[in-house]
């Protein structure tokens, strides 16, 4: 690809990089309820880079039934021509987001629509209200539901929408260990809202609709925020349930692959010890080599009451207080609405019981933490 100058755009997020399909990999056992897959990509010929931390981009389309139905909620002609030659179905399909609701969209579907229900919910103002509709519904939702008074043009449903974004994920692996290639840890979003089957447009195509030799357009993020201690010897300890394991699989094989002895430490959780434990053999290759220090996992499901890996780490206080005593930097990915809150307490405790602080003297001690770039959270 080149700009106006005729100068060519290296691969990044403006050129994104069609890397081929090297694996698709279910992580999970027979009995679980969770499809989480390793995906290996092969970067070979595109001179993208990445560290351990860093993110990819990853550029996805639409599932054709989804587009079937987008097109049949609207009414428009999935044959019709667009302007650069493509019929509307296959744009919509690469090019659109069709699936994602926002209070934005349907502000703006309503003043074409002039549908009385959707102006009534709207001009009442219940944000309660409006957040429950907007919970679980995709676009095709609102035409639907609110129909439109007079049907809306082709032009108009395309200025409804936005283009589909890229989908940013983790990095599970270190160029180090596995040159010209990337690793990713993707969990399929699946659920059910209204009866109707919904599955997010990335991680489904990714876990469900890709093949090894396929090709699969990316782009490497830096996260400057998310990074090893430059000093090998540091140790580390590091959080990451589900897929909050992605960047700590690329930690480990990093150190590994540079010899540097700094101890590190996992927390992992997830629902089923066996059918759950995403890389088992991986950590226990490394437990077993010693490059693996401590592993401690929490399985929420496996009894009748829940344990998570703040429990673990509560659980650990004395002897994580202690690695925070000699430098250890504590590291923290994955679900960012609870998990992450309920660690960052259970951080500030550790350091009010085991450093004898009073509660906001423990506040001001992570906080320090997280400015001397000794706690580093990639949550999501
Ligand atoms: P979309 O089509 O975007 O749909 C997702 C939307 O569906 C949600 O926003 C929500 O509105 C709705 N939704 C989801 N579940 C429900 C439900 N139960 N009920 C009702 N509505 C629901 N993901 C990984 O799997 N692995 C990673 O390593 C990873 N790393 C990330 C790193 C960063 C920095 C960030 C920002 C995100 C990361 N993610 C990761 C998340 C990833 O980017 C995508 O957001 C995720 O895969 C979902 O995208 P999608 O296109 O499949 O879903």
């Amino acid at each position: 690809m080149t700009d106006s100058n005729n100068t060519e755009i290296p691969y990044g997020r403006k050129n994104p990089f069609p890397a081929t399909v090297l694996e698709v990999q279910v992580l999970n056992g027979r009995d679980s309820i969770k499809e989480t897959c390793h995906i290996e990509l092969s970067l070979e010929g595109s001179g993208m880079e990445y560290v351990p931390g860093d993110v990819a981009g990853v550029l996805c389309e639409n599932v054709e039934e989804v587009v079937e139905d987008f097109l049949s909620a609207t009414g428009l002609d999935g044959d019709a021509v667009m302007e650069n030659g493509v019929s509307l179905r296959d744009s919509l399909k690469t090019e659109w987001d069709i699936t994602t609701m926002n209070p934005a969209f349907l502000k703006k579907y309503a003043l074409l629509a002039n549908n009385a229900d959707l102006n009534a919910m709207l001009e009442e103002g219940d944000k309660d209200k409006i957040s429950n509709w907007l919970w679980g519904r995709e676009k095709r939702d609102a035409f639907l539901e609110f129909k439109p008074e007079t049907p809306l043009s082709q032009e108009q449903v395309l200025g409804l929408l936005r283009k589909l974004a890229p989908r940013l994920y983790s990095i599970a692996s270190s160029l180090k260990a596995h040159p010209e290639q990337v690793h990713l840890t993707v969990v399929a979003v699946e659920y059910e809202t209204g009866g109707r089957p919904r599955m997010g447009v990335c991680s489904t195509y990714l876990c469900q609709r890709i093949a090894k030799g396929d090709k699969v357009r990316v782009f490497m993020h830096h996260n400057k925020n998310f990074n090893l201690p430059e000093d090998g010897d540091v140790p580390i300890i590091m959080v990451g349930p589900g897929t909050g394991i992605a960047p700590f699989r690329a930690f480990v094989e990093e150190r590994v692959a540079l010899g540097q002895k700094g101890r590190n430490w996992l927390f992992f959780g997830d629902q089923h010890l066996n059918c759950d434990f995403l890389y088992q053999l991986e950590w226990q290759k490394y437990l077993k080599s010693g490059a693996l220090e401590k592993m401690h996992c929490a399985w929420s499901r496996d009894q009748d009451y829940k344990i998570y890996v703040q429990d673990k780490i509560r659980e650990n206080a004395a002897e994580i207080w202690e690695w925070l005593q000699a430098g250890a930097h504590f590291y923290v990915c994955g679900d960012a609405n609870r998990m992450a809150k309920d660690v960052h307490q259970a951080l500030i405790d550790i350091h009010a019981e085991q450093g004898g602080m009073s509660p906001e003297d423990a506040e001001a001690a992570v906080k320090a933490l997280q400015k001397a770039k000794r706690y580093q959270r990639d949550v999501y």
